[in-house]
């Protein structure tokens, strides 16, 4: 057994392709519904929104889906991501268990999400489109598709939701130092954003507010096309090439993990750290526990119910099946931005329902202990949505410290916190709190649930 702290990977042994998980599935994804007529819809009514490439993707059934050379030189950039052996950590916490973790923060961006900004552009400039419209909420997507747009050549429009637009303004001069313009939502640049300023000119905003202005400039124009940041098949697909790394890594190190944590906002850096094991245990090899870590205040997983809703709060999306808090629940403020959204991806919502996957809820404040613990023994300041994975797996190390075991734990730190300082800093004053959304309000916004044929609630 190697006792190495770090394991690298040559460029040569990037992964080729990505995992597609849909190839291995026991029973396929349900069917995507057409928000006017509730009927299954076809590839082609996703065209105004997305190039056919993506959409093809989408719904896939191919196991591997080749990665284009020029995404693979990009990814080069910052790929293969590092892995490493948490052996500070482990001694911090006196556990057996060997804790491994994938450190996706050496992006350019700082978090996972330019493995799919960089696809998802360069499948949208192939198709010949000119500008890309997108939401962002704590503003980590924003600064990864405008890096990705301008290495392709596209205009990229984000709408920021006020509240992080107004709090962070360091992710908005980043995204502009990539070329991008970026405005607050709800804005005056819409229908939909005027309409919601009308009502109430202080609205903070949400993302399912951003996702609707998004959207509706896209779908105007032909040479706009809309970009997501999570929640899509096509998305966590791209988000694999995480967990193809990390089992050569831990081959590496001689190991097999007992148990995979990720944090679940939409679910993409959860399902690419966490879909190549399960498809290995899907195809006859060993399937580890899989752990998604979720916020106490915007639970999806634990506390939403299972059933189809839509992506935003104009409802001009499609209807996905889904763990949902209800498309109009507007989680409360608390830090970790990346993580507020009301629905979970649909196909960590199924593997959910099909019991491959496990899901526990931290509050904020244990979770910010938790990174805090991690960065003394570490060094790396983890962001406030990596805080959750971070404290997951500290919680499976405990539990195998009492029941003397050495199991391996492996779990994604998806991003680092530098551009989040102020809510380390508040933790630190002791002036941060364990936010907890309002039971009225989620049963009001689940009970608001549209009510599909032949699905029965
Ligand atoms: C966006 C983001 C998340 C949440 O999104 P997922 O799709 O659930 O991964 C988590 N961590 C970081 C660092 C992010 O930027």
């Amino acid at each position: 057994m190697s006792e190495k702290t770090k394991y690298l990977l040559d460029e040569s042994q990037m992964p080729k392709s990505w995992y597609n998980i849909q190839a291995d599935l026991p029973k396929q994804l349900p069917a995507v519904l057409h928000p006017g007529t509730m009927e299954p819809i076809s590839p082609q009514d996703l065209e105004p929104l997305f190039p056919m490439d993506l959409i093809m993707q989408e719904v896939s059934l191919e196991r591997e889906i080749e990665i284009p050379q020029p995404v693979q030189d990009i990814y080069k950039l910052w790929r293969p991501a590092p892995l490493f052996r948490a052996h500070r950590l482990e001694k911090a916490l006196g556990t057996p268990a060997k804790i491994f973790y994938k450190y996706e923060g050496v992006s350019p961006a700082g978090s996972h999400k330019p493995n799919t900004a960089i696809p998802q552009a360069f499948y949208n400039a192939q198709a010949g489109v000119k500008r890309i419209t997108t939401e962002t909420g704590a503003g980590q997507w924003g600064t990864s598709i405008s890096f990705a747009g301008n290495l392709f050549g596209l205009e990229v429009l984000v709408f920021q939701v006020r509240v992080s637009y107004d709090q962070k303004p360091y992710r908005k001069a980043v995204m502009e130092t990539y070329g991008a313009r970026c405005v607050a939502s709800p804005s005056q640049e819409t229908q939909y954003g005027r309409e919601v300023l009308s009502k109430r000119p202080d609205h903070p905003g949400s993302l399912g507010i951003a996702i609707s202005e998004a959207v509706e400039l896209a779908a105007q124009r032909d040479d706009t096309k809309y970009a997501l940041g999570s929640v899509l098949n096509h998305v966590l697909l791209h988000q694999t090439v995480t967990g193809l790394e990390a089992i050569e890594q831990l081959h590496m190190a001689d190991v097999e993990p007992d148990v995979v944590v990720g944090c679940t906002g939409g679910g993409s850096n959860f399902g690419g750290i966490a879909f190549p094991f399960i498809g290995q245990g899907l195809r006859g090899g060993k399937m580890p526990r899989i752990v998604a870590v979720e916020p106490a205040a915007c639970p999806s997983l634990t506390r939403g119910k299972y059933a189809y809703d839509f992506g935003d709060t104009a409802h001009m999306t499609p209807l996905t099946k889904m763990h949902t808090l209800g498309s109009n629940f507007t989680p409360p403020g608390f830090h970790a931005g990346g993580l507020r959204y009301h629905g979970m991806a649909p196909l960590v919502s199924h593997v959910k329902e099909l019991d491959l996957i496990e899901a526990i809820a931290y509050t904020q404040v244990e979770c910010f202990a938790a990174g805090v613990l991690f960065a003394r023994a570490e060094g790396i300041v983890p962001a406030p949505e990596a805080n959750h994975a971070v404290k997951g797996a500290i919680e499976e190390a405990l539990r195998c410290k009492r029941e003397g075991k050495s199991e391996v734990i492996l779990f994604n730190l998806c991003g680092h916190g530098h551009f989040d300082m102020a809510s380390y800093q508040k933790y630190f004053a002791g002036e941060l709190t364990n936010e907890s959304y309002d039971e009225n309000e989620l049963a009001m916004a689940l009970s608001g649930l549209p009510s599909v044929p032949g699905e029965f609630s």
